[in-house]
């Protein structure tokens, strides 16, 4: 008879699969919290507009002013960039 066997055998794996939602979860939680900064860097890099008064990495999301200029659209980190940006655009794009 295998089935006693089987029993002895199964019995260790079905309290891993018991085990395994919790264990998962948390397993995949550390991931996205590991994984969260990274990816948004590694991720936010390529979408990322530059400030091109202060020359900082603006999020367009989350910019605090954004300044259209010959069809292209510039975010700034504040709104004190964008005014000086607006008041000579050329100075800070002949660069
Ligand atoms: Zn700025």
């Amino acid at each position: 008879m295998l089935y006693p066997i089987w029993g002895i055998q199964l019995s260790p794996i079905l309290a891993g699969l018991a085990m395994a939602p919790s264990s998962v979860s948390v397993v995949a939680n550390n991931l996205r919290l590991g994984r969260y900064r990274p990816e948004r860097a590694v991720k936010g890099a390529r979408d990322m507009a530059r400030d091109p008064v202060c020359q900082m990495d603006v999020d367009p999301k989350s910019a605090a002013a954004q300044s259209k200029y010959q069809g292209q659209t510039y975010y700034f980190c504040a709104v004190e960039c964008k005014v000086k940006f607006d008041s000579d655009p050329g100075k800070y794009l002949a660069k």
